[in-house]
């Protein structure tokens, strides 16, 4: 069956994959820091590079020796003066973009932390001019993923001293709970059929298939997961890995299946192609690696390159920007999925408050639990027929087990 994309967009709310995500919790006013809190200054930033295993297969984590890696992350631990602790969590993967577990280390040693020492955690704008200050932007925010893991520990922090939830803190209703995405991504088309067993054996009805380059298989693949889950929010994404020509050509084949949506079909510079994508209307043209902030946001909106926007804080500078970000889309009656950079813990918490927060209607592409082993958290996360709850405590929500660090500690970094 074919889904147009007006028919999609307006059918969005009443899909089955919108129905499981009905849950919702109060909204309570935001409340802005009392004069005692203004006196708290950052006291201290340390860094811990950890390694988590992964299971199963995902392209962005294999080797060129084919052995597997590890999902490398770099802990952030800000303590305040009065004592109160922060965590957040920078998650480079260098194969989907520039940043590594040692870039990611020396840049918040000897270039950011220095600049945010003394200061005053509430800042949020000063704080992150002083970060833009020291690592200049390229294109846009330069290694967004790095800064992303103090933003992550200042949210934390300054949520803590707040005594809010991200919602709460947000002055947003929300949701409790977020469906999520089961991610395939098989060599081969026999793989298909178990990869999927193994989603619904966890309880996920939902699946996202990595396509490109070879649109003979993508269209196989699609057409394979639509008939064996008939009923499941099918997203394509396909890493920019498509030219012009194919995508324009696959488009519409996709759409003929059921795929109600295609990200980021194309490198991220290859601007006219989104234009002519968006034109030809197939089906909804979401953008991920093209966005990291809201400048080039509101540049592709005007220019009319996209449908939508899969988000994911990491991606971004943190949670501050992607929570910007995914008002710019609302605001200009764009939609927003819930993507991830296969995060772990602390960026795991972050996307599912702010998801969680802006009431997101689609499964959630946070893959973390799927291929990741290992947890720093006290209580660590755990799926629930193929749903994962929204932490409501103060700041991320979630709290760091310490004496579980050395467990995961990255060797040789
Ligand atoms: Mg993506």
């Amino acid at each position: 069956m074919s889904l147009s994309r007006r028919a999609f967009l307006a059918g969005a709310a009443t899909t089955t994959a919108a129905a499981a995500l009905a849950a919702t919790a109060p909204a309570a006013p935001p409340i802005t820091p009392d004069r005692s809190m203004k006196s708290v200054t950052i006291a201290r930033i340390e860094t811990f590079p950890l390694l988590y295993p992964v299971i199963g297969r995902f392209k962005f984590f294999e080797r060129s020796d084919g052995r597997p890696g590890g999902r490398a992350a770099v802990l952030v631990k800000i303590t305040a003066s009065d004592g109160t602790v922060g965590w957040g969590q920078s998650v480079p993967i260098p194969k989907w973009s520039y940043e590594t577990i040692e870039t990611v280390t020396s840049t918040l040693q000897r270039y950011l932390i220095p600049e945010l020492l003394g200061r005053d955690p509430f800042d949020t704008a000063g704080l992150h001019a002083a970060m833009n200050g020291a690592i200049a932007p390229s294109f846009s925010t330069g290694q967004p993923i790095c800064k992303a893991g103090l933003d992550l520990a200042l949210f934390d922090l300054t949520g803590r001293l707040l005594h809010q939830s991200a919602s709460q803190r947000w002055g947003k209703k929300g949701r409790t709970q977020l469906t999520l995405s089961w991610t395939l991504n098989p060599k081969t088309l026999d793989d298909v059929e178990g990869l999927v067993a193994q989603g619904h054996a966890r309880g996920y009805r939902h699946f996202n298939v990595k396509v490109a380059p070879d649109p003979k298989f993508d269209i196989e693949l699609c057409r394979l997961v639509k008939r064996l889950v008939p009923d499941g929010f099918l997203w394509a994404d396909a890493n920019g890995g498509y030219d012009e020509a194919t995508a324009l050509a696959v488009a519409p084949k996709l759409a003929d299946l059921g795929v109600p949506v295609l990200e980021q079909p194309l490198p991220a510079n290859r601007l006219t192609g989104y234009r002519r994508l968006k034109q030809l209307g197939a089906l909804p043209i979401l953008m991920d690696e093209g966005i990291v902030s809201s400048v080039e946001l509101e540049e592709f909106i005007q220019l009319g390159l996209l449908d939508g926007v899969a988000m994911k804080p990491a991606r971004c500078g943190g949670i501050t920007e992607a929570k910007r970000q995914i008002e710019k889309v609302l605001d200009a009656g764009l939609m927003f999925l819930g993507s991830g950079l296969t995060d772990p813990d602390l960026s795991l918490a972050a996307s599912l408050a702010l998801y969680g927060a802006y009431d997101l209607k689609y499964p959630a592409a946070l893959n973390g639990p799927q291929f990741l082993q290992g947890s720093l958290l006290r209580q660590p996360f755990v799926v629930k027929n193929g749903e994962l709850e929204v932490p409501d405590a103060p700041g991320l929500g979630v709290d760091v087990d310490e004496s579980k660090i050395a467990s995961l500690i990255a060797k040789d970094v």
